[in-house]
């Protein structure tokens, strides 16, 4: 057993096993159980297959144009996919340390990246920045296969407590807090962003413990006194159970699922509709859990996963909407048609879901293969008969899409004599929340997709590490788009939600409600926290604190002077 002590910086005592967080790569890195080291293994394998293909279309592509010297570049690192010492060690590292796939490719690297930095020869050397490359890829594809830090979180048995070299509010918000109990950081000081943040959501906290990261076995076992800043790592069963007692006297109160799905509003009683963002029917149990009251989102490609275009049929579809819009009835559910990516969608191959790429995606593919599009929507429509249904249509940027799109969903409504349903748009562009306005005229109700949104107006694509830091939410472009179509939607009376992860953000979400919006969607997990900070918020203030943000120039301004309000506020709910 080792004693560290750090700085309490949000009180109570937490118990739990240590999952680590290594930044910047942001990889996590937990224990598996047995029975889960193939499911492991098998998201290497697939990890290592997307990671070919899209280096071969690199390499297809450079080949073709002036660049093509460049091309056989891309051969060394297809070759690195093969390699025993890169991919055949991360699988022995799953199997033999039973950890997680994203980890075990990260452990691997660093082993290689040692061997290539103490070489003489210059050529072997530079091979470092390719093996940088293969594996920073191999983990993005890894992490990018729906799977973000909140699920991989909750499929870890029983609480834990986080540990990490530094732990961002943007980070803290991505965390499922039922689950995790606690958190314990190299970093930080009272002040940290993420220690006010953890004072207000009342998870107990201690910061300031060095090197604890780069040190802790994940799966050790932690009691951690955010009262007083004592960490104790791996301590005798009778002191665990002992700190247990006393953790459940001082979590009563903290962030838990409610028990009834109650409507949540402002303190001063604005009513804020909060409905989920789901990608596989097996996640709906989570909706009754954590009191969503519908679905906001449901990111159909999912339903492709692993399937080729012409296999999911209009009934296969049909079937999978009705047992989705079956199971929350009389709750309603907004699903949005194929978000797919156009390299992708050739006939016999599975196609993939759209994420960073602009040009022939979302509702434009749809357009442009009319019978993928019309298979869908007759099936939605099918569907609608079983239960409240709305349909949204991703990446719209223009009104002649929308008016397309409508007249073939009421070509088929008219077909099978069903009345229609609403039908939406994702404001996801800089372009569709521009002319929001005029889209108001064409829509049934628009869901703003922070996601792309930012992506597209920072010219960041938000699958790439490297930029990760440029990916700002809190940037003043971003606010000012949210305004325009907040303004455009409440002048045209058009119902408006948010569905991208700064819904989620127990930081963001009052700004959000200061720029006028009273709806969001998010990811279920999140739900509670968010419940949370809502019931908390005055409408006047925020909107005030709206006002003073959007006057600021740069996202870091902004985000300290969420910040400052919000150590503001807990100082004073604490007086209280
Ligand atoms: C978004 O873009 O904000 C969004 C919710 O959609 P996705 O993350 O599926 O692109
Ligand atoms: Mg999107």
């Amino acid at each position: 057993m080792e004693r560290l002590t750090g700085i309490g910086v949000s009180p109570g005592v937490a118990v739990g096993r240590a999952v680590v967080l290594a930044q910047p790569s942001e990889v996590v890195r937990f224990p598996i159980p047995p029975e889960r080291v193939d499911r492991e293994l098998a998201a290497i394998e697939h990890a290592v297959e997307q990671s070919r293909r899209q280096l071969q279309d690199i390499r297809a592509r450079l080949a073709s144009g002036p660049a093509r010297d460049m091309a056989p570049l891309f051969d060394a690192q297809l070759l690195m996919l093969d390699d025993p010492l890169l991919v055949g060690r991360a699988r022995q590292i799953v199997r033999d340390e039973r950890v997680n796939a994203a980890w075990a490719v990260h452990r691997a690297y660093e082993e290689v990246r040692q061997h290539f930095t103490a070489m003489e020869d210059p050529y072997l050397r530079e091979r470092e920045t390719d093996i940088a490359d293969v594996s920073g890829r191999l983990r993005m594809n890894l992490r990018h296969r729906g799977v973000g830090l909140r699920e991989l979180l909750s499929e870890i048995d029983g609480p834990s407590i986080l540990v990490a070299d530094e732990l961002t509010a943007s980070l803290a918000a991505q965390l499922d807090w039922t689950r995790v109990q606690g958190f314990a950081t190299d970093a930080g000081s009272r002040t940290y962003h993420t220690a006010i943040l953890a004072r207000s959501l009342k998870v107990p906290a201690v910061v300031g413990l060095h090197d604890l990261s780069s040190r802790i076995a994940a799966g050790t076992p932690i009691v951690l006194d955010g009262t007083t800043g004592e960490v104790a790592v791996d301590p005798e069963p009778s002191a665990i159970d002992a700190a247990r007692r006393r953790a459940t006297r001082s979590r009563r109160g903290a962030a838990r699922a409610p028990s009834v799905q109650a409507p949540v509003s402002t303190a001063d009683g604005v009513r804020i509709r909060i409905d989920a963002n789901i990608e596989l029917v097996e996640d709906l149990p989570f909706l009754q859990e954590f009191g969503a009251e519908g679905i906001g989102l449901y990111r159909s490609e999912f339903l492709l996963s692993g399937r080729t275009l012409e296999s999911a049929t209009e009934d296969v579809q049909y079937h999978a909407y009705c047992s989705l819009v079956e199971q929350v009835a009389p709750r309603p559910v907004t699903i949005r048609t194929f978000d797919l990516d156009e390299r992708h969608t050739g006939l016999g191959r599975a196609p993939e879901r759209s994420r960073a790429r602009p040009g022939l995606r979302g509702l434009r593919l749809g357009l442009a293969h009319p019978e993928v599009l019309g298979t869908q929507l007759r099936a939605l429509v099918r569907a609608s008969a079983r239960g409240p249904l709305r349909i949204m249509f991703p990446f719209v940027t223009g009104v002649e899409e929308m008016r397309q799109a409508r007249a073939i969903f009421e070509g088929i409504c008219h077909d099978l004599g069903a009345a229609p349903v609403p039908l939406g748009a994702m404001i996801e562009t800089p372009a569709a929340a521009l002319i929001s306005d005029m889209l108001a005229r064409e829509v049934d109700f628009f869901t703003i997709g922070t996601n792309d949104l930012i992506q597209y107006t920072l010219a960041v694509d938000r699958t790439d590490d490297r930029l990760s830091d440029l990916y700002e939410p809190l940037h003043p472009a971003v606010l000012r788009l949210i305004r325009v179509v907040s303004r455009a939607a409440r002048r045209h009376r058009v119902p408006v939600s948010l569905c991208g992860e700064m819904a989620s953000d127990p930081a963001m979400v009052g700004l959000l409600v200061g720029l006028g919006l009273t709806a969001f969607s998010m990811t279920p997990g999140a739900i509670p926290l968010v419940r949370r900070v809502i019931e908390e918020l005055r409408v006047e203030e925020v909107r005030r604190l709206a006002r003073h943000a959007l006057r600021l120039s740069t996202a870091a301004e902004v985000e300290q002077y969420l910040f400052d309000a919000l150590a503001a506020s807990t100082g004073e709910s604490s007086r209280r």
